[in-house]
């Protein structure tokens, strides 16, 4: 039985300035649709420490992916030649509740991941990864991770809570919702409280490649070694638009200086392609932050790179 394969709306049918807001303009579709892979947004920025504001972000990314055209002419990907891709919507959190929205999150991305949907995310802060692994984790097993972030978010609380954007990695340790031999976090930096900060994560079997290993390089080299590493099982890309340098991602909520480039973060997602890649996350956009819409248009990107590796991508 033949499955309808959904293609972006054309900019030559309806200008890029209107039609849907949905990502790159895709059809709207219920969780049940029969995808291959769904676009979600998850607009929730309570646990956000420093400044506000990702909760518009799905809104944002959605508006920027507006530009991007279905084939990938540097890696000659055409995901819509073959993938049911659609856009299923924003998870209906509860605003005033953080660990209430935790339970809406993993029960929602439950649902979609039984018809065997692959969620492909935009945040909202780096919380919603939690409820992400744990409903991905019931359904793969223990989880390979590549991880870009300025920040390792292994903290064991902050300001005495278990859940917020700082913590999501260590919860998700102790839940053994990921393979801890299999993971890797690329883009950490910055001034800590402890080296502890990022110890804490190479004590678990984790690699973590510092910013400081990725200046003045292409990070392909990197990733052919980072492939081999988290391969053998399902993996996950959580990518915190902070990775990046703020020069080119100014709009979130806690920058660090010293970032990775925008040809480093494309070099990232492409190389995890020929991966099990099961899920990924564009996390911390903060359109507030974002004057010229770079940010959003940037994580728009990086999402349709995820599109283009995952399994069963056709290349022409
Ligand atoms: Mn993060
Ligand atoms: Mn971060």
């Amino acid at each position: 039985m033949s499955k309808e394969l959904f293609q972006p709306l054309s900019g030559n049918a309806m200008p890029r300035a209107g039609g849907p807001a949905t990502f790159m303009r895709l059809p709207a579709c219920d969780l049940d649709a029969g995808l291959d892979v769904a676009f979600v947004g998850v607009p929730f920025d309570i646990g956000t420490s420093n400044r506000p504001g990702a909760r518009l972000g799905p809104r944002q990314i959605r508006d920027e992916s507006r530009m991007l055209r279905p084939y990938n002419m540097a890696t000659r990907a055409a995901p819509f030649d073959s993938l049911r891709v659609a856009d299923t919507g924003d998870v209906p959190i509860n605003t005033f509740n953080l660990l209430k929205s935790i339970d809406i999150i993993e029960r929602h991305y439950a649902q979609l991941i039984a018809t065997g949907a692959k969620p492909l995310t935009m945040g909202g802060d780096h919380t919603i990864v939690l409820p992400i692994l744990r409903a991905l984790a019931r359904r793969h097993g223990p989880l390979g991770l590549v991880h870009v972030d300025a920040h390792a978010d292994i903290n064991d609380e902050m300001f005495g809570e278990r859940i917020a954007h700082g913590t999501p990695f260590r919860r998700a340790v102790e839940e053994g919702l990921l393979d801890c031999r299999r993971v890797v976090q690329i883009g950490l930096r910055g001034t800590g409280y402890a080296a502890d900060d990022f110890d804490w994560s190479r004590r678990q079997g984790f690699r973590v490649v510092q910013a400081e290993e990725c200046w003045y390089r292409s990070l392909a080299p990197l990733m052919r070694e980072v492939a081999a590493q988290v391969g053998g099982g399902p993996v996950y890309i959580s990518f915190d638009i902070d990775g990046l340098d703020p020069a080119f991602a100014p709009g979130t909520g806690t920058v660090e200086v010293g970032g990775l480039t925008v040809p480093q973060g494309l070099e990232i997602v492409r190389g995890c392609r020929g991966l099990d890649v099961v899920g990924g996350d564009l996390v911390e956009v903060s359109p507030p932050y974002d004057t010229t819409g770079n940010t959003a248009l940037l994580g728009a990107n990086l999402l349709y790179e995820m599109l283009c590796v995952l399994p069963g991508v056709q290349y022409r």
